[in-house]
């Protein structure tokens, strides 16, 4: 996925997550890069891991509309017939996976967690089928962790959101290979003009943070924020926070942490008033060091912080401010 020649980064998670998946199968990674002049990223994708780009090119894909998009991604996949492919689970994402999927007949797991492979039977025709994706996600608002599988159908499809798979190092030294992709499409495959674009840049970037400030329900109120960007801003870092945080109006949905919010792992979380429901865990398990700091010594936050302090975050927070301000 590009746009005005910028790859985003939830499609060079892909290749990183794809590879492992490809590796285990034994097979090729490919990667369907479409644009207009966008054949340079090529190289980018390669050393990111594809084996094989397959570009299309053309005026028409110059910026994103589902028609053109679906049309020219089906015939790819028509003509590949990969057993797997995956999409980044951004707006475009979303909007073209599904369309992709219902052209070619097949199912689609929408924001999966984690991707495997592994084998499964069928349960009425005791099938065995071998090598299958196991598409995981949460499922029943966050209650169970669903395996879903594509038994009958290719190819297996998924959409993974940003920042759940690891973006690995580019190496320049893999070698692959560009194909150009024929792009017949005429006027009927797109009924939509683009008579202007509008971008508005996201004031809040959680995902490139080093260090995370998040403050939940027990924040209390809009102002009680402040305590916590002065932390943050202390720190070099973002602040982030709950969906509780966010309904009760304290902050804005940029700064949501969790299963319908941001996915991050920044070397260091500091979560302020959090209680830890697993749908937030979902978006943050991963940072490299959690600090919890919660009134109640029972809140689940504290069963994956490696430091917990039992108090409350108006008391200990300014400490930290405190302490930190010694050191500057
Ligand atoms: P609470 O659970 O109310 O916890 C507040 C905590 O603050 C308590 O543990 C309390 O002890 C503590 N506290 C109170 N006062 C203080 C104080 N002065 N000092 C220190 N501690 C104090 N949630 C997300 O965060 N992100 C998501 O993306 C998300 N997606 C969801 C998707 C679905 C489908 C569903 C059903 C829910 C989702 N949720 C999400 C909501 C989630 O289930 C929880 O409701 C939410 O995370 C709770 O937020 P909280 O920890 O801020 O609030």
């Amino acid at each position: 996925e590009q746009d005005g020649g910028k790859l985003s980064e939830a499609g060079l998670e892909l290749l990183t997550g794809g590879r492992e998946l490809a590796g285990k199968l034994d097979t090729r990674l490919g990667a369907i890069l479409l644009g207009s002049n966008v054949e340079a990223l090529g190289k980018t994708l390669i050393a990111h891991g594809a084996d094989e780009v397959f570009l299309a090119d053309a005026e028409i894909l110059a910026v994103y509309a589902t028609l053109p998009y679906a049309k020219v991604v089906s015939a790819v996949i028509e003509q590949e017939a990969p057993e797997i492919v995956l999409f980044g689970a951004t707006l475009l994402g979303r909007d073209l996976a599904p369309r992709v999927a219902s052209r070619l007949r097949t199912g689609l797991t929408a924001d999966c967690t984690a991707l495997k492979i592994g084998n499964y039977t069928d349960p009425k025709t005791k099938q065995e089928h071998t090598n299958l994706l196991y598409q995981i996600r949460p499922a029943f608002g966050g209650n169970i962790i669903a395996t879903i599988v594509t038994p009958n159908h290719r190819p297996q499809m998924a959409t993974v959101r940003e920042g759940v798979m690891r973006l690995g190092e580019p190496d320049e030294s893999r070698t692959g290979i560009i194909t150009n992709v024929d792009v017949s499409l005429d006027g009927r495959d797109n009924v939509v003009e683009i008579i202007e674009r509008v971008k508005a840049e996201k004031a809040v970037n959680l995902k490139g943070a080093p260090v995370i400030v998040t403050g939940g329900a027990g924040v209390g109120s809009k102002a009680g924020f402040e305590l916590l960007r002065e932390l943050a801003g202390l720190l070099g870092g973002e602040v982030g926070a709950t969906r509780a945080a966010v309904d009760l109006g304290f902050i804005g949905h940029d700064h949501q942490v969790g299963q319908t919010g941001t996915t991050v792992r920044p070397r260091l979380y500091i979560a302020c008033g959090v209680s830890g429901a697993i749908q937030h865990q979902a978006g943050m398990a991963e940072s490299s060091k959690i600090i919890a700091i919660n009134t109640d010594p029972k809140a689940p936050i504290f069963q994956i912080a490696h430091y917990g302090i039992v108090g409350d975050m108006f008391e200990v927070v300014p400490m930290m401010i405190e302490a930190y301000r010694s050191k500057e």
